[in-house]
């Protein structure tokens, strides 16, 4: 056995998220007695490369291939199938994230694995068993999955493993892989952000609002406040609905899902289908002047009180705070 981790970046730097998966895949090679390979696509330095070893990668493959520079699901998945068989790997481990979510099924069918996709511990090993603790149901429930194919593939819900360090100086080398030219039937020429600001699937910070605050001439303490704390801002789905933000806001179930550090949620009552989309941020703050809205049952902190008193004075204690530095 050996076990492949897929290392996503972001113009070229590994996310938070990625040393999670990272240091889940080596506890998974540890549990089995076995070598961590990694493999990056996409133009990352190699500082950046090599840096993966402070979470125990033994080995780096990096495929940097101009017309892989860009995310195209199905040459991304072609490319890791392939680096998978040619390692003889056959646990393939991937964050949970925007883009894992829809590699991991096209890895699986390409390796004939199954899939523990949204998975929330390490796997349970035994008496030839493997199962899975992942997520089920949007989030509402766990199902523990045994994976009984000779390949797994195993997609890791970010927030929900910590990052652990090892001193490892991994052997970087490169991959020579371009995907099937099949692969390449819809390609990204160019990508202009719609907006400098965060990018919301993989924020680490959100500030989101909700119907809490009335109307869309009421977000600019809520702009504040993001732009502030470096954040990405998202809101509920009648707030989109309404057209007050617009829909590339909108997490939840039918909407983007997130996984931040820390969540603030301000004038959002905490439906079950908003729960969905947010449930797996680390740190919860949620702004309510109702205290029996549901929202305060999943929240690391709660303030009872007015939106429209409690964000100017968190936004004026930021403000000093920051000052003071
Ligand atoms: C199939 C389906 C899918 C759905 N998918 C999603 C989804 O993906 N995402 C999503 O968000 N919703 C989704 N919904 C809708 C969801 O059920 C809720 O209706 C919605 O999340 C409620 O939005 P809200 O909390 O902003 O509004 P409300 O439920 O109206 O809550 C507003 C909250 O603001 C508080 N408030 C009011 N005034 C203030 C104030 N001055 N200061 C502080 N707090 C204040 C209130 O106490 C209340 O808790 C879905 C529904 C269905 C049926």
């Amino acid at each position: 056995m050996s076990v492949l981790i897929y290392t996503e970046n972001a113009d070229g730097k590994f996310k938070k998220s990625t040393f999670e998966a990272v240091s889940y895949a080596r506890a998974i090679a540890d549990q089995n007695n076995t070598n961590l390979v990694a493999i990056s696509i996409g133009e990352v330095s190699k500082d950046e490369l090599t840096a993966l070893g402070k979470y125990g990668a033994e080995k780096v493959l990096n495929v940097s291939n101009a017309k892989l520079k860009n995310f195209i699901n199905q040459a991304y998945a072609s490319v890791i199938a392939e680096a998978a068989k040619k390692q003889g790997a056959d646990v393939i481990v991937l964050s949970n994230s925007f883009s894992g979510r829809g590699l991991a099924p096209r890895i699986a069918v390409k390796l004939e694995a199954g899939l523990a996709d949204g998975a929330v511990s390490l796997p349970e090993q035994g008496n030839g068993k493997f199962t899975v603790k992942k997520t089920a149901f949007s989030g509402k429930a766990f199902a523990v999955v045994e994976l009984t194919s000779a390949n797994k593939v195993i997609s890791l819900t970010p927030n929900s493993y910590k990052v652990v360090e090892k001193s490892v100086t991994p052997a970087v080398e490169d991959f020579a892989a371009e995907g099937n030219a099949s692969d390449f039937k819809a390609m990204i020429k160019e990508i202009v952000r719609s907006t400098d600001k965060v990018s919301l699937p993989d924020a680490d910070i959100v500030v989101s609002g909700g119907r809490g605050l009335k109307g869309p001439e009421n977000w600019g303490m809520v702009e504040e406040l993001a732009g502030l704390l470096g954040a990405a801002l998202a809101c509920s789905k009648p707030v989109s609905d309404s057209g007050w933000r617009p829909h590339s806001e909108h997490v939840g179930q039918t909407g983007i899902a997130v996984s931040p550090n820390l969540y603030i949620a301000i004038g959002i009552s905490g439906a079950i289908q908003h729960l969905a989309g947010v449930s797996s941020s680390k740190v919860i703050v949620v702004i309510n002047k109702d205290p029996e809205a549901p929202f305060f049952k999943v929240a690391d902190y709660g303030i009872v009180g007015d939106a429209f008193e409690v964000v100017p004075k968190l936004i004026a204690a930021i403000k000093e705070y920051k000052a003071s530095l």
